[in-house]
């Protein structure tokens, strides 16, 4: 099965509306300079800026490049201060919600059961959505990986049916390897791929788990991203330090080819 590779760049809180307008230029211009890099849509691009900086980057997508939030809230309006929703990211234009990244889990409390709110909220918007899923190093020690993977993701994709998963792509980013320099192996991140890929099937059924992509994040970067994207089941890279250096963020477009 091929399946049209993703490269997504998550900016996290960095990147005000200028800087983030220059970035996305800059990173265009780097990407048009190879006319090849992105042919027939694919490798499919997506960046997530701050909310405060969509204004400056969507009017630069198109073509193989989409934009996406960072978080989502379920509901559709209310009393929650500080929270966007789904149908206000839809009706903005944009493409992607971003659901669970390990960064929500730790500093701010979100939980399995509030990542699947989010992201059936953002589905039913017409949103796509990319479920971040991981172990922590102390979880990895324990041998509590798959143990963890399957929760994260059972939990998080509870309640959605197999049309919808069309709209969903996985990421899996080992927690010990955001932001930290540490790379999962290749063989490491294959084996974790493969088994999430095989819970896919269990959950919904091999066709969907076939079609399904599945991200690796956790400091991926110009040097290492041919290695970890030739592996048979890692569909692209969620992609923070690295894709805020546009020559490095191409490099690994580049690889994804
Ligand atoms: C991320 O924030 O999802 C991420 C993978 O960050 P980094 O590439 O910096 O490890």
């Amino acid at each position: 099965m091929s399946r049209c590779k993703l490269i997504a760049g998550n900016w996290k809180m960095n990147q005000g509306l200028s800087q983030a307008g220059a970035l996305i230029k800059a990173l265009k211009a780097e990407l048009d300079s190879d006319k090849t890099c992105c042919s027939a849509n694919c490798p499919e691009l997506l960046v997530f800026p701050p909310f405060t900086s969509i204004a400056a980057v969507l009017p630069e997508a198109g073509g193989c490049l989409q934009v996406g939030a960072q978080n989502v809230h379920w509901a559709e309006s209310g009393a929650y201060t500080g929270e966007v929703s789904a149908p206000m990211l839809k009706e903005l234009g944009l493409s992607y919600a971003l659901i669970g990244h390990s960064e929500r889990r730790q500093y701010f409390g979100e939980s399995d059961e509030s990542a699947n709110l989010r992201l059936r909220a953002a589905l039913k918007a017409g949103l796509k959505a990319m479920l971040c899923i991981g172990e922590t190093e102390e979880e990895r020690q324990l041998g509590l990986t798959n143990c963890v993977l399957e929760r994260q993701l059972r939990w998080g994709l509870s309640q959605v049916s197999a049309a919808d998963m069309s709209r969903v792509v996985v990421a899996y980013e080992p927690v010990w390897a955001i932001g930290t320099g540490k790379t999962a192996s290749e063989a490491d991140a294959q084996a974790a791929h493969a088994f999430i890929r095989s819970l896919l099937a269990q959950l919904f059924c091999t066709d969907t788990a076939e079609k399904t992509r599945i991200l690796y994040g956790g400091s991926m970067n110009a040097a290492n991203a041919a290695g970890l994207l030739a592996q048979p089941d890692i569909d692209g890279g969620l992609i923070g330090g690295a894709s805020l250096k546009p020559a490095d963020f191409a490099s690994i477009v580049r690889a994804a080819k």
